[in-house]
């Protein structure tokens, strides 16, 4: 990750102020501790940014960690693209991959060792008696009838849960702190449940699972990190993790938390992404309408781009809303830099230019990036018969409107200046084609005589040009909040119905063929465009629309 220096921000001033005074002998160690339970998205990403980016910036170290101790929900599948989407934003682990499972020893002889000091218990209700039982903010809980077990039942009976003596949710081994705590989770916590489930890691030798409450902070111990950087929503479990670390006597991370990100018109939870793949919302984990990493990534976003964003947006305690439009400026700075330009049509509507000869035709130049004169130019064909945008022409055109009509003079870019002499229509009333004349002294685009004309149209020429097939997307979500609903119904009702349209007769300049998996491109007055990576294939060309050309939203907002 080569982006520039982060800004400050309260996480590293807590850091500076460690560091200062002489804490954890001068290490600084954070970790990404992902569970593996869905595909990671762009709140994941600032979450790697800020681990990462302080790890590498105060020569400390950085662990990625998979936090697999729910073996029902978690699969390989998800650890490989995980693995994947952090190694594209260059966030480097080095040798330090690891996986909460493979502590599962190191959690048992843990607990064991909190039975032995009186500090834990095997306790009989069901989750339902145990829910009874812990009280609310308002009144405190009663404590379990099997509290006060001694210690060497507790050991027999924990070693059997291991072993596989009683079925699922039998029994569980809880924490023995204080059952009228005024902190909920302070309240007997389950520390391990009994399930008979295959891990995938760990197979079927164990049937006893650890809760996260208990493995989080054991995980950052065994790993030495110095400070554990997470979301708000565990401020309140830092008391426990606390309590587990110094029963146990041993290393202790500093909790840190931070506001998560919400980013406006999408949803940002593995569990509700999950629900729009398997319910056929979308097309897949790498949509690329998802907000996840490996969709961003299918829609032609650059890691610089997604770690530029996370930089901007910088870290607070503060929840909010970040408008999708910050992401969009983070892609569309970037592209209007490096993106090469060409000229598309993606609704074609045919021009003929009647006096130009037929069986003719030139080679024009055309520049191929304004911001960067290192890019230089490219031959882009022009004959009789070319392909302008629909949108491009009307018959009964509104005041100001300046591209073309009937007897109006425009320029076509890089070629002539064009004027349109007759419209013909089919039966319906449909345009079908735009009969014009060209004058020959404009080459290039510019008349000797200076006159001058208000419209620019791009345009391809149509025996030259190469059929693509081109995606246009809108925000997922039609609205802001998606997880604000209407009473009774579900976040899938906020869906946009529009924010897939298909556009299967495009025609683009012929300089795009052999474009690579993946290139990105500005097509001109329109957007900026990437070679959709995966159905691509010799015999069809795909383009995913990145972004629009400029923030169609502002004037929106501007207005409102
Ligand atoms: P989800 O609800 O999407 O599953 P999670 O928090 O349960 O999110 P984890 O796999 O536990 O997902 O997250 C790994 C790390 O990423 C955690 O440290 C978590 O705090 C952080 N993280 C998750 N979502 C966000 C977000 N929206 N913004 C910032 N950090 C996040
Ligand atoms: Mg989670």
């Amino acid at each position: 990750m080569d982006t520039p220096k982060t800004d400050s921000n309260f996480i590293r001033e807590m850091i500076d102020k460690d560091l200062a005074a002489g804490k954890n002998a001068g290490r600084v160690h954070t970790r990404f501790p992902p569970e593996p339970n869905g595909y990671l998205h762009i709140g994941h990403a600032k979450s790697i940014c800020l681990n990462y980016g302080i790890a590498r910036d105060y020569n400390g170290k950085f662990n990625l960690r998979f936090d697999d101790t729910n073996p029902c929900k978690e699969e390989q599948e998800y650890v490989d693209s995980m693995i994947e989407d952090v190694e594209w934003l260059g966030a480097d682990w080095e040798d330090r991959l690891f996986y909460a499972s493979d502590y599962f020893q190191e959690m048992y002889q843990y607990a064991v060792e909190l039975i032995k000091k009186k500090k834990a218990y095997v306790c009989d209700q069901s989750l339902d008696e145990v829910r009874k039982y812990r009280g609310t903010i308002t009144e405190p809980g009663k404590n379990s009838p099997f509290r006060d077990r001694i210690v060497e039942e507790n050991l027999d009976l924990f070693e059997r849960m291991r072993k596989g003596e009683f079925p699922d949710g039998a029994k569980t081994l809880r924490a023995k702190i204080d059952m009228s705590h005024p902190n909920l989770l302070m309240r007997d916590p389950v520390m391990y449940r009994i399930l008979h489930a295959e891990h995938h890691r760990t197979g079927s030798k164990w049937c006893i699972y650890p809760m996260y409450d208990w493995a989080h902070g054991l995980e950052d111990s065994v790993e030495k990190i110095t400070h554990s950087i997470c979301t708000m929503e565990f401020e309140t479990h830092r008391r426990l993790y606390d309590w587990f670390l110094d029963e146990l006597g041993v290393n202790h991370a500093r909790q840190i938390e931070f506001a998560r990100l919400n980013l406006s018109h999408t949803i940002l939870s593995k569990r509700k992404l999950l629900e729009l793949v398997d319910e056929g919302y979308v097309s897949g984990w790498d949509d690329p309408r998802m907000p996840t990493i490996c969709g961003m990534r299918r829609r032609g976003y650059t890691p610089e781009s997604v770690k530029d964003f996370c930089r901007c947006i910088g870290v607070s305690k503060m929840n909010s809303v970040i408008d999708m439009v910050v992401l969009e400026n983070c892609i569309r700075a970037e592209l209007n830099r490096t993106a090469p330009r060409v000229m598309s049509v993606l609704d074609p509507v045919k021009v003929v230019i009647t006096n130009y000869p037929e069986g003719q035709s030139e080679e024009l130049d055309a520049i191929n990036n304004p911001e960067d004169p290192e890019a230089g130019t490219r031959k882009v064909p022009f004959s009789r018969e070319l392909y302008i945008e629909r949108a491009d022409f009307m018959e009964d055109p509104p005041k100001k409107f300046f591209r073309l009509t009937l007897n109006r003079e425009v320029r076509l870019r890089y070629a002539y200046f064009i004027t349109c002499r007759e419209v013909i229509k089919d039966d319906g009333g449909n345009i079908t084609e735009i009969h014009c004349t060209y004058d020959p002294a404009t080459r290039g685009g510019d008349a000797p005589d200076g006159r001058k004309v208000k419209g620019t149209l791009h345009w391809v020429s149509a025996k030259d040009a190469v059929a693509a097939e081109v995606r246009v997307y809108d925000h997922l979500f039609a609205v802001r909040d998606p997880n604000k609903t209407e009473e009774g119904k579900a976040f899938l009702s906020n869906l946009n119905p529009g924010s897939l349209t298909v556009l299967k007769k495009c025609y683009i300049e012929p300089s795009i063929k052999g474009a690579a998996p993946g290139s990105r491109y500005q097509f001109e007055r329109l957007g900026y465009f990437n070679v959709d990576p995966k159905d691509t294939t010799d015999a069809k060309l795909v383009f995913n629309r990145i972004v629009s050309l400029k923030d169609t939203w502002a004037k929106v907002y501007k207005q409102s």
